[in-house]
């Protein structure tokens, strides 16, 4: 089933950042473009794609993975692939990406080498890939697997905005600091509007290879954690195993080389998340917006026509600025909410707001200038707006789910205890 991902791009926001322009069309023949981020190097990214890229080919897709780690390529390692040898090419100068157990796989690593990274600067970067991965034989594919570079910089942000991607994983490890790096992530597909379709929590419990016992080693719990806070999805957590470690040394994955494991079985369940949401991403979901408030510039559509009454109670189909103080939502059960904006900016869920752990309010309602407005909305994913406030205040995100509770408690006026 396709998604609707032209619909949900992530240009032709009015009032947004540079955003991709010819560069990003989709590939022809490429259902899902992914992209496998991480805030910082050695959580098992790589890792992460190469047996994710496998456990959605045992759900019977066809996948191809792109190594774009460019000073760092180590997926042509993880697949036992030859390096510094260039890859085929045909007449017609198109690349013909290796093969490994089915996979088509291309890595910068092929060109370069081992010993000699590729000594690229972040525009020559994506102008590169780009041209590396639109000009590769992919043939038809499901999934197309981006492992990018670790990092949140200039080559990852030039990267995400040049090809058109259905949507970008975070892995992160369980401790706090990881989490933190990981949220830098997340930003960053935010501000170019690429949907989050979630997080992976990679070393989590470690399986003893003797009794079976699960052990946290780091914190466990920490990407599922974050992800409620930021309210974007958990696609599942990997246990730390020596397997995966070896596996990869030797060019033989965990989910090809153990299928039945403890991790491989991890894996599988993420791709089944994985596969399940990007099928039902909302066909009616709203274009990416960055809407200017006071005047209003950039205003959402109001999709009445998309209202189902059997429809999600969470899918917003609209967004509308009622008056200077009221923001409306459209729901696709055709449901709608009309909320005083000063109410919205009492019920902030973010971290200087609400105590992370117990939930308690920290926010003093009374500290709220009562004239509080919206300056600017925007859209995160299918899933949540952001605001920046006139009162300098923007690391809000509000889930649609947490909108549609608001609504349903009444809870405009009371929205402290929300
Ligand atoms: P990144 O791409 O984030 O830099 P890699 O995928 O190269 O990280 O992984 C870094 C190291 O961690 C590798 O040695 C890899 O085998 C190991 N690793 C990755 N995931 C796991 C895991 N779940 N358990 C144990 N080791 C892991």
């Amino acid at each position: 089933m396709e998604t609707t991902s032209s619909q949900h791009g992530h240009n032709h926001a009015p009032g947004a950042s540079p955003q991709p322009s010819s560069g990003a069309e989709k590939l022809p023949g490429i259902r899902h473009l992914i992209a496998v981020g991480s805030g910082k190097g050695g959580v098992g990214k790589s890792t992460v794609s190469v047996n994710l890229a496998f456990a959605l080919q045992q759900m019977g897709g066809r996948i191809g993975l792109v190594d774009a780690d460019v000073l760092g390529p180590s997926i042509p390692g993880m697949l036992g692939l030859p390096t510094g040898q260039p890859p085929a090419t045909t007449s017609d100068q198109k690349i013909v990406p290796a093969e490994r157990y089915g996979l088509k796989a291309i890595s910068m690593g092929m060109l370069t080498g081992d010993d000699n990274p590729a000594i690229l600067r972040g525009p020559m970067v994506s102008k590169y890939l780009r041209m590396f991965i639109g000009n590769v034989l992919w043939g038809n594919l499901d999934y197309l697997i981006l492992d990018l570079p670790p990092g949140t910089g200039d080559i990852q942000l030039t990267l995400v905005q040049s090809v058109h991607l259905s949507g970008a994983i975070i892995v992160t490890t369980p401790q706090d600091v990881s989490l933190k790096i990981a949220r830098r992530g997340l930003r960053m597909f935010e501000t170019v509007h690429v949907p989050i379709l979630g997080i992976i929590e990679n070393m989590s419990t470690f399986t003893c290879p003797h009794c079976g016992k699960g052990t946290d080693i780091f914190r466990h719990g920490g990407g599922d954690r974050m992800s409620r806070e930021l309210a974007v999805p958990f696609l599942g957590s990997i246990p730390l195993d020596a397997d995966i470690v070896t596996g990869g040394d030797e060019g033989r994955p965990i989910v090809v080389d153990k299928p039945n494991s403890i991790a491989a079985q991890a894996y599988l369940a993420i791709a089944t998340e994985l596969a399940g949401r990007l099928h039902h991403a909302p066909s009616t979901a709203l274009k990416p917006f960055a809407w200017t408030w006071e005047p209003s510039v950039g205003e959402p559509a109001w999709l009445e026509s998309a209202i189902q009454p059997s429809g999600s109670r969470t899918t917003a189909i609209g967004f509308r600025r009622r008056d200077a103080r009221t923001l409306s939502v459209l729901w696709e059960d055709g449901h709608r909410d009309d909320f005083d904006v000063r109410d919205l900016r009492l019920a902030c869920h973010c971290a200087l707001c609400l105590e992370e752990m117990s939930g308690r309010p920290l926010l003093d309602p009374k500290s709220v200038r009562p004239d509080v407005s919206p300056r600017t909305i925007n859209s995160v994913g299918h899933y949540a707006i952001t605001f920046v406030w006139n009162d300098g205040h923007s690391t809000g995100i509000y889930s649609f789910k947490h909108l549609r509770a608001l609504g349903e408690r009444r809870a405009v006026g009371v929205a402290e205890d929300v």
